[in-house]
């Protein structure tokens, strides 16, 4: 289906394993995994417990995986998730929470995806025999849906406190840490002091293959260890996986910076030619297009793209999602977005008011 495509900007999710990252899994020392007997997921666990200011971690086929074990561990059935209304917890997972852990969710409505700590303080409950019990506040970082937008580590921080004043836990979400750390020049451990649960997806910016790595006080991550054989995620010689993402510790996540200048430019060129472009100030790696005022819908523009070897996100008939990474260069972003810009400028006399 993407055979034709050449700049694929649907997701960070479509980069491919280079060569090189290809050559460090082959060489990679391996063992049972579920015995603790594989050298390099150990060495990939430490070392993303490090970065995240955690006692421990643990590796995970996916980002998904790290929610739910999350969930599983903090919750018990009938509790409460406080979640922004745009999080991939809430509306990108399966209803996993429900399904899995029995917690259901109570939202908050945020357009870049962050709240405040006055915003928790009102989602939780008061402790009644008839609601709900107030388990987790749950942030995502970057906010996906938010625009890539970043938390500001102070809001952060006020939302673990608020959480932890009322006996929650904090979680976060951390599918795009490393480009929030990136963009703000703060460490990933400074972005997580205070939660309780953290993880980083490896498959997203950092172009890995497969897996996530959830961290979490020695404790949190014992528990975790049940649930990741539990659920079937307990692997075995993992450390083929594992060695990827050590691979892009090391060479893909300062590089995360170049994503964020492609996606800017890409929302300089589509402003310049009068397209509608969210979030004002684009943070990190992901834009969305608003496409309401032109006669072609997100759906045909993007049909036409894909003429040009071209993909973008189609998100609803007037809202289209640009996410840049390691597959894509600068030229080729230059070139997707002019091809946009003229699929849309000739349709210029035909653009309708709304
Ligand atoms: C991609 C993503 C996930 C899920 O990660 P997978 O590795 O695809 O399972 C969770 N949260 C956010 C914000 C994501 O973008």
């Amino acid at each position: 289906m993407t055979r034709n495509i050449e700049i694929d900007l649907i997701s960070d999710t479509s980069t491919k394993p280079s060569a090189e990252m290809l050559a460090a899994m082959v060489k990679a020392e391996v063992g049972d995994e579920q015995r603790y007997e594989d050298p390099t997921v150990l060495a990939l666990g430490e070392r993303v417990a490090d970065l995240l200011g955690m006692e421990a971690a643990l590796f995970l086929p996916s980002g998904t995986m790290c929610n739910q074990i999350a969930y599983l561990v903090h919750c018990r059935p009938g509790d409460e998730i406080i979640a922004a209304a745009n999080a991939h917890v809430f509306g990108s997972e399966g209803a996993g929470a429900s399904a899995l852990a029995g917690a259901q969710f109570r939202t908050i409505e945020t357009p870049d995806g962050i709240f405040a700590a006055s915003d928790v303080e009102a989602a939780i409950r008061a402790p009644r025999h008839r609601s709900p019990r107030s388990r987790v506040v749950s942030v995502e970082q970057t906010a996906n849906r938010g625009g890539g937008s970043v938390w500001p580590t102070t809001a952060l921080a006020e939302v673990a406190a608020a959480a932890h004043a009322r006996g929650l836990a904090a979680h976060m979400d951390g599918a795009r840490l490393p480009n929030a750390a990136i963009a703000s020049g703060q460490s990933a451990a400074e972005h997580t002091r205070g939660m309780d649960s953290a993880w980083i997806d490896l498959s997203k910016g950092l172009g890995c293959p497969v897996g996530g790595v959830l961290a979490g006080s020695k404790d949190f991550i014992a528990e975790a260890w049940f649930w990741k054989h539990r659920l079937g995620g307990a692997m075995r010689q993992a450390g083929f996986l594992a060695a990827a993402g050590l691979y892009a510790l090391d060479h893909n996540y300062e590089r995360l910076a170049e994503d964020h200048d492609n996606a800017r430019l890409f929302g300089e060129i589509a402003r310049a030619a009068g397209i509608p472009v969210f979030p004002e100030r684009i943070a990190t790696n992901i834009l969305f297009l608003d496409v309401a005022g032109y006669a072609l819908d997100a759906g045909e523009i993007a049909a036409r793209l894909a003429g040009h070897g071209v993909r973008l996100g189609v998100e609803t008939p007037t809202r289209m999602r640009v996410v840049t990474h390691l597959d894509v260069s600068r030229e080729q972003v230059q070139r997707a977005a002019g091809h946009l810009v003229r699929i849309v400028d000739d349709q210029t006399p035909l653009r309708v008011a709304r």
